[in-house]
C-alpha cells in the first residue's frame, strides 16, 4: 500500500487494518481541489469553488439508511420505517464485500471530529473514493490542528464507496445504494451513493443517540447565531424553511447552520462548515452565503451560464437541491470556537405553503412543546404546471428521520430545557406563504422575515400588543418595527377571509390527527395548547 500526506504514524485505515492500493491522508482542500480537476471531476467556477456532479442522487435516501440491530441499540432505538433494523450478520457480510472492494482501489482519508464543545467531541475517520468527497468533508466536519491530526485515534469511521453496489438478492438491502449505521462497531458504511449528505447526516444520527442517550444532552436540528452582547438564538426548521439562511446574519456571529447541542449552558455545533440550499441564490439578498463560494468551498449539481463558467444559480436542470458547502471562517463573522450560552430566543421556522399561519407568533410553553412535538412544515408538491396544492409534513422535533430515539426523548429534553431558562422565548416564523396558498399569494419576502426575526431578538417585540389566532391560539404582535402591519395577521393578506378560515380549521384537523401519536404521553399543558379545529371562526 504506498501512502501519501499526513498522519498519525501509527494511523491505519480502519481498526482491522484495511488494504488499499494508494491511501492519501489528510490533503489540503487546494490538492484535493487539483487532484478531483486533474481525475476530470470537477471544474473551477469563476469565484474558485470546485464544482461537481454527486451523480445519480442529488439528495439523501432515506429509505435506504439502516440501523444494525445490536445489544446498543435493540431496547433503545425506535425501529420502524425511519430506523430500519439490519443484522450484524448481514453488515459484516457488506462490510467484508466493500473493504475487499477498495482492495486495488486509490482513497482519500481525512481525519477529522464533530463537536466543538471539547467535552463531547467525537473523532472522526473518513475513507473516501473520491478526493471531492473529502474535501466536502474537510468543509463540514471540524478540522483538527497539525498536531491534533498527528496524535487523535477516531472513535467512529465512515467508509463511502460510491462506485459499489449492492446485490439486493443477496445482501439485504433495498436496493445497490444503502447507508449502514453500526453503533458496536462505530462505523458508517456508504455505498452506491455519492450524495455527501449521507456522511454528515450519517454523524448527526450518531451523535442523535450519544448526546440524549449518554450525557443528557439535547442534539437538535437547528442553526444558531449569537449576538454582540453574546445572546444565542435557535432557528429549528425541516428541509427549506431557512435555518441556514436566516442564521447567516451581518449583525450576528453564526455558530452554525445546521447541528447543535444543548447542554447546560452550552449551545455547540457539531460541524465545522455549512451546506447551504444554491436554488436562486443572489449577492443581493443573501450576501454572505454569496460570498462564501471561493476557493475550498464544494459546489454540488449547479450548472454554468453557455460557455462560461459563471454559476446559474436558477438553473434547476441537474435538481432544485443544488448545494455549496464551505467551511464556516468562509463566513465573515463566524463564532471560533462554534459555541456560546444558552439560548435567548428560539424560533421554530414553518414553510407554510397553505399560507394560514402568522408570520411571526409567540408561543406559550405548552405551545412550543406542541409545535415542536408536531414539526410541521408545507412543500410545494411538484414542479409541473397545474400541480398547485402544498403538501404537509410533520416531522417530529423538525428532524425525525435523523432521531434513533423516540421523539418523546428529545421532547422531555426540551421541556427540561425550558424549565430550567424560564426566559427564554419561543417563536414560530412561517417563512413560506402570504396573501393565499401556493398559486395564489406569495412566499414571505426573506426582507420581512428578516425584520420580524430581529425585532424579536432586539426585545422590541416585548411592549406591543398581541392578538391570539383563533385557531391556533399562538400570539400575533399587531405591530413590529420594518414590517407592513397588515401582513402581521394572514387572515388579512387573504382576498377571500372564508376560505382562509375553512383552510385553516382544515390545517388543524391535520395538526390533530398527526398529534394523536403522542396524545397519550402528553402533559395537559401540551393538549391544551392545540389547535382548535371545531371552533367557529
Ligand atoms: P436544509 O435543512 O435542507 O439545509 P434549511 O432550513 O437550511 O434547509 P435554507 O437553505 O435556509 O433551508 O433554505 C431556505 C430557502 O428559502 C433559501 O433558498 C431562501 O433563499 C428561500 N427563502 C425565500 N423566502 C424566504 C424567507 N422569507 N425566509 C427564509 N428563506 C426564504
Ligand atoms: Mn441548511
Amino acid at each position: 500500500m504506498q501512502e501519501f500526506g499526513m498522519k498519525n504514524p501509527s494511523a491505519k485505515l480502519t481498526p482491522e487494518g484495511l488494504n488499499v492500493a494508494i491511501a492519501h491522508w489528510n490533503l489540503s482542500p487546494e490538492e484535493l481541489s487539483n487532484k478531483s480537476i486533474e481525475l476530470g471531476q470537477g471544474v473551477l467556477n469563476d469565484t474558485g469553488a470546485l464544482c461537481v456532479n454527486t451523480g445519480k442522487y442529488t439528495g439523501r435516501s432515506p429509505k435506504d439508511k439502516f440501523t444494525v440491530i445490536d445489544d446498543i441499540t435493540r431496547d433503545t432505538v425506535d425501529w420502524g420505517a425511519i430506523n430500519i433494523p439490519m443484522e450484524p450478520e448481514v453488515f459484516d457480510k457488506l462490510y467484508l464485500k466493500v473493504t475487499d472492494y477498495l482492495k486495488d482501489k486509490e482513497v482519500w482519508v481525512r481525519d477529522a471530529y464533530a463537536c466543538a464543545d471539547p467535552k463531547y467531541r467525537l473523532n472522526i475517520r473518513v475513507i473516501n473514493e473520491e478526493p471531492w468527497a473529502n474535501l466536502f468533508c474537510n468543509d463540514l466536519f471540524l478540522r483538527p490542528t497539525e498536531e491534533e491530526i498527528k496524535t487523535q485515534t477516531p472513535d467512529w469511521h465512515i467508509i463511502q464507496v460510491p462506485s459499489f453496489l449492492a446485490n439486493p438478492e443477496t445482501d439485504g438491502t433495498r436496493q445497490g445504494n444503502f447507508t449502514i449505521v453500526n453503533f458496536t462497531k462505530k462505523v458508517i458504511l456508504i455505498a452506491g451513493s455519492a450524495y455527501t449528505g449521507e456522511m454528515k447526516k450519517g454523524i448527526f444520527s450518531v451523535l442523535n443517540f450519544l448526546l440524549p442517550n449518554n450525557h443528557d444532552v439535547l442534539s437538535m436540528h437547528c442553526s444558531a447565531n449569537e449576538g454582540k452582547d453574546g445572546d444565542v438564538a435557535l432557528f429549528f426548521g425541516l428541509s427549506g424553511t431557512g435555518k441556514t439562511t436566516l442564521s447567516a446574519d451581518a449583525n450576528r456571529a453564526l455558530i452554525g447552520d445546521d447541528e447543535h447541542g444543548w447542554a447546560d449552558g452550552s449551545v455547540f455545533n457539531f460541524e465545522g462548515g455549512c451546506y447551504a440550499k444554491c436554488i436562486d441564490l443572489s449577492a443581493d439578498k443573501e450576501p454572505e452565503i454569496y460570498n462564501a463560494i471561493k476557493p475550498g468551498a464544494l459546489l454540488e449539481n449547479t450548472r454554468f451560464f453557455e460557455d462560461t463558467n459563471t454559476v446559474n444559480f436558477e438553473d434547476a436542470t441537474i435538481t432544485e437541491n443544488t448545494r455549496v458547502a464551505y467551511p464556516i471562517e468562509h463566513i465573515e463573522n463566524a463564532k471560533e470556537p462554534s459555541f456560546g450560552g444558552d439560548p435567548k430566543n428560539i424560533f421554530f421556522l414553518t414553510c407554510d405553503a397553505f399560507g394560514i399561519l402568522p408570520p411571526i407568533s409567540k408561543l406559550t410553553k405548552g405551545q412550543a412543546m406542541y409545535h415542536f412535538l408536531s414539526g410541521y412544515t408545507a412543500k410545494v408538491a411538484g414542479t409541473e404546471v397545474g400541480i398547485t396544492e402544498p403538501e404537509t409534513t410533520f416531522s417530529a422535533c423538525f428532524g425525525r428521520v435523523f432521531l434513533p430515539l423516540h421523539p418523546t426523548k428529545y421532547a422531555d429534553l426540551l421541556g427540561k430545557k425550558l424549565e430550567a431558562n424560564p426566559d427564554v422565548n419561543v417563536w414560530l416564523i412561517n417563512t413560506g406563504w402570504s396573501g393565499g396558498a401556493y398559486g395564489v399569494g406569495e412566499r414571505m419576502s426573506l426582507k420581512h422575515t428578516r425584520a420580524m426575526i430581529t425585532a424579536a431578538m432586539q426585545g422590541k417585540l416585548n411592549d406591543v400588543e398581541y392578538d391570539a389566532h383563533p385557531v391556533f391560539g399562538v400570539l400575533m404582535p399587531r405591530t413590529c418595527p420594518n414590517v407592513p402591519e397588515e401582513i402581521l395577521n394572514p387572515r388579512n393578506t387573504w382576498d377571500n377571509k372564508e376560505n382562509y378560515d375553512k383552510k385553516a380549521v382544515e390545517l388543524a384537523d391535520l395538526f390533530i390527527n398527526n398529534f394523536a401519536q403522542y396524545a397519550s404521553e402528553a402533559s395537559k399543558e401540551i393538549l391544551d395548547a392545540a389547535p382548535k379545529a371545531n371552533q367557529n371562526v
